[in-house]
């Protein structure tokens, strides 16, 4: 990082930025904390590893899952960490594969993927993502057929994306927290195939 805020240790320029938020009325010390604490203490791709496996057992849930995601989000105790924006998932199929993206800066659902990877900020993928999936993809080591579809979803401050991705052969033998190991963040994204 350079700039005019270079000199500054990463503690004291997210201080001074707290400050700012809090002097404009933006927010209180109290909601800083929590937004925070959400973010570095529960924000995991196992979140949206979860909601991914219901739905691979459950397709009731799937239905929700697809139909408002918030609130699908919410029935697996995810509500508070994925207010604000719209949750959207979308579902892979064989003949669908989905991708997500935020081609503006890194807008995705954290609570339910983790912190964003530093890949998915970078301008490489942020461009490259809408312009040549395929090729993207095939970086990532997923190789699609050409029959397959590839929708890129570019996600904004409003309206974040979820992939849910192809259901794992051998499902109806596994229990969901088995089928939830199998579902990773790059999967939830569209960068893997689960
Ligand atoms: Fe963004």
């Amino acid at each position: 990082m350079s700039g005019e805020h270079g000199e500054l240790p990463i503690a004291a320029r997210v201080r001074r930025l707290e400050e700012r938020l809090i002097a404009a009325g933006l927010a209180t010390d109290e909601e800083l904390d929590e937004i925070l604490e959400r973010v570095f203490t529960s924000a995991s791709p196992v979140n949206g590893a979860r909601m991914v496996a219901r739905s691979w057992k459950d397709p009731d849930y799937r239905d929700r899952l697809l139909a408002d995601g918030n609130a699908a989000a919410a029935e697996l105790g995810f509500g508070a960490g994925t207010r604000g924006y719209l949750l959207k998932a979308v579902e892979n199929t064989p003949d669908v594969h989905n991708m997500i993206v935020c081609t503006l800066c890194s807008c995705y659902p954290t609570a339910l993927l983790g912190p964003s990877p530093s890949w998915y900020k970078s301008f490489a993928y942020r461009s490259r993502a809408v312009r040549e999936p395929r090729a993207v993809l095939a970086e990532f080591g997923l190789e699609l057929p050409d029959s397959t579809e590839i929708r890129v979803w570019d996600a904004n401050s409003e309206t974040r994306y979820l992939v849910l991705p192809l259901r794992a052969e051998g499902a109806d033998e596994m229990d969901e927290s088995e089928l939830a190991s199998l579902v990773t963040r790059n999967g939830l994204i569209g960068t893997a195939i689960r």
